[in-house]
């Protein structure tokens, strides 16, 4: 290991980005943590506020795919390790077009690969998901050994990253882990995500759109879980290894929304189910046996105890969303 790094965090402005630096800052504060992020749509100024008092980070706002700009931080600040959450991020708009997802997810982690070998960085660490993997029938799990196949360009282009971070460890190297997660919720999740668009619509008795018949299932993972399970790969994980996260709790889309529904005692018309997603993935269900087995993580919250936090959190922060471009201009 390295007595105190300097981390590029890509994409910390994001949802899970941002929860890490939360995560992390507190924690290690002889580490540097530097942010990269471009601030898309989804990237919100509004994250970043409450780890401001925290001395050591710096934000720059800018593209991974600048091949310009990454050289100059790397040289700037001297990148011992990388973790890689910037990525366009939602499978519809990637259906609608796919072309900025390539662009950043794929061309933009090559960009920061180049820099990381030239620079002869210690760790590339990049934030996958369970996706990549395809869907499942009814039985069976993914691990870390299951055939890539991905049924859509977000994660086609989720599983390109993973697969040029491979081709940069066998021919240039690269010290490398992969961390691909199932779905994720908890506070700060942008609403166009099931969990807070639910909670939002709810709350302001909005119809809530819902693919198909919400028949689909995915394994759900609280944000503080999976954060601790990248800090557990950071520090501890074999390099070279790619992990597996999941919580092992399966939910079928229309009992989540069914659920929150009932915490936030509101009646299910509100449901409007619409025309389901082109190719729609059936079941997601990751694995996580090797992260607990070999490196000792396990997740601490039920899904109930967490929707319980991330319900909370909206209903306190129900504006978060508005005026992001207005808080933009002000960073
Ligand atoms: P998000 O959309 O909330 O955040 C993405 C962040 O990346 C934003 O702040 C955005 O401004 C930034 N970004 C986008 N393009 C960029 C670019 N070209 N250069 C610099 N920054 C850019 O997404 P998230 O949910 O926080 O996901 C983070 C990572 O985790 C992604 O790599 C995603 O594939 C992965 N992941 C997410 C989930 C989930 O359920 N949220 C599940 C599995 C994997």
């Amino acid at each position: 290991g390295i007595a105190s790094p300097t981390i590029l965090v890509t994409g910390g402005a994001g949802f899970v980005g941002s929860n890490f630096l939360r995560y992390m800052l507190p924690r290690y504060q002889s580490y540097r943590f530097i942010n990269l992020d471009k601030l898309t749509y989804s990237g919100n100024p509004n994250n970043l506020m409450d780890i401001r008092p925290y001395s050591n980070h710096s934000f720059i706002q800018g593209d991974i795919g600048d091949p310009d700009l990454v050289d100059s931080i790397f040289r700037e600040y001297g990148i011992d390790i990388i973790v890689n959450f910037a990525a366009e991020s939602h499978v519809d708009r990637s259906i609608r077009d796919p072309r900025i997802f390539v662009q950043t997810n794929v061309n933009g982690t090559q960009v920061l690969l180049d820099s990381a070998v030239k620079h002869g960085i210690k760790l590339f660490v990049q934030i996958s998901t369970d996706e990549v993997y395809g869907s499942l029938q009814d039985e069976g799990e993914f691990t870390e050994l299951s055939p890539l196949a991905p049924n859509n360009p977000y994660s086609a282009s989720k599983a390109s990253a993973d697969l040029l971070i491979r081709s940069y460890s066998n021919t240039y190297s690269l010290p490398f882990n992969i961390v691909r997660f199932g779905n994720t919720y908890g506070p700060s999740q942008h609403p166009e995500k099931l969990i807070p668009m639910t909670i939002l619509h709810a709350l302001n008795d909005q119809p809530i759109p819902i693919h198909g018949q919400g028949l689909t299932i995915r394994d759900w993972v609280f944000v503080k879980d999976n954060n601790a399970a990248i800090n557990t790969v950071l520090h501890y994980g074999k390099r070279g290894e790619i992990y597996n996260i999941g919580s092992g709790e399966e939910k079928r889309t229309i009992d989540v929304v069914h659920f929150i529904l009932e915490i936030l005692n509101k009646p299910k018309d509100l449901i409007r189910f619409v025309e389901d997603r082109p190719g729609q993935d059936y079941r997601y269900a990751n694995n996580p046996a090797k992260i607990m087995n070999e490196l000792g993580w396990k997740p601490e919250y039920s899904f109930e105890e967490g929707l319980y936090k991330t319900i909370e959190w909206n209903i306190k922060n129900k504006n978060w969303w508005k005026n992001v471009n207005k808080v933009k201009e002000h960073i």
